[in-house]
């Protein structure tokens, strides 16, 4: 492979949520930081918007650690009480903010004509979009779950050049196995990773398909991730609850 052919990157991203005091969200990240495994894959910290100053600050000199935000407003500074300004984030050295969450679209009612002026404010101020998407339970026996996450990418992405959309990264998180315990088999996680990878190269062609990495979500823990993560699409994940203690987010970091 020539030099100028971007390689797929390996991610690894905790989704901390709501949860974690400044105080306890010191003390994981130090605790993980601490237990790093020898891997190729980045490690990701997706924590509340309260601590990312600090999380930046603790990670900056690990290259393969960085900051994810939970969200970001789709102008970049303004009268917009409570909200978070993309053009802050980049300025706080935070690399990644997630994007699109299926919590953010059932509680906030985000949809993909929102989330697609986000994902733009956020590609504006240097920000990389981890974008999520992925279908209820009752779209999966409905068997409407490609067509969904097709439409939700199109939607919301595919009106990115192929430069911009190459810096994206994708979490495929079916929401009937976010924070239930049910997890995608590693079967039905690389049908879906397989067919996102191909509207993805119908679009932008072979290259900007093959470098982009897309992470799977929902209840991914040490023992399911080494099956996951052995599939050849899927490049990494998006974890929640096995992100918030040190030994189940290093053990999944120890799979990767
Ligand atoms: C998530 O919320 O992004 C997620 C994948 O959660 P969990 O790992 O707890 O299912």
């Amino acid at each position: 492979m020539s030099n100028n052919v971007k390689q797929r990157q390996t991610i690894i991203a905790g989704n901390w949520k709501m949860n974690k005091t400044h105080a306890e969200g010191m003390e994981l990240i130090d605790g993980v930081v601490a237990n790093l495994p020898d891997t190729d894959a980045e490690v990701v910290f997706g924590v509340p918007a309260y601590l990312l100053k600090f999380a930046a600050e603790r990670t900056k000199d690990h290259t393969n650690v960085q900051v994810a935000a939970q969200n970001c407003h789709f102008e970049d500074s303004g009268a917009y009480t409570g909200e978070l300004s993309p053009h802050a984030l980049a300025a706080m050295e935070v690399k990644y903010v997630i994007l699109g969450h299926s919590e953010r679209r059932e509680y906030f009612g985000e949809d993909e004509a929102l989330l697609a002026k986000k994902v733009d404010a956020a590609l504006r101020n240097g920000l990389h979009p981890i974008f999520c998407i992925g279908e209820k339970l009752d779209v999966r026996e409905a068997d409407g779950h490609e067509a969904l996450v097709e439409k939700q990418i199109r939607e919301a992405l595919f009106h990115l050049s192929a430069e911009a959309f190459g810096k994206i990264v994708l979490a495929y998180e079916p929401v009937w196995a976010i924070g239930t315990g049910k997890t995608a088999s590693p079967e039905q996680a690389q049908e879906m990773h397989a067919h996102i990878r191909g509207l993805v190269r119908a679009q932008y062609g072979d290259a900007v398909a093959e470098a982009l990495t897309i992470q799977y979500g929902g209840s991914m823990k040490p023992a399911n991730a080494a099956d996951l993560l052995a599939q050849p699409d899927v490049d990494g994940g998006l974890v929640g609850g096995a992100s918030l203690k040190v030994d189940t987010f290093v053990g999944i970091l120890e799979r990767a």
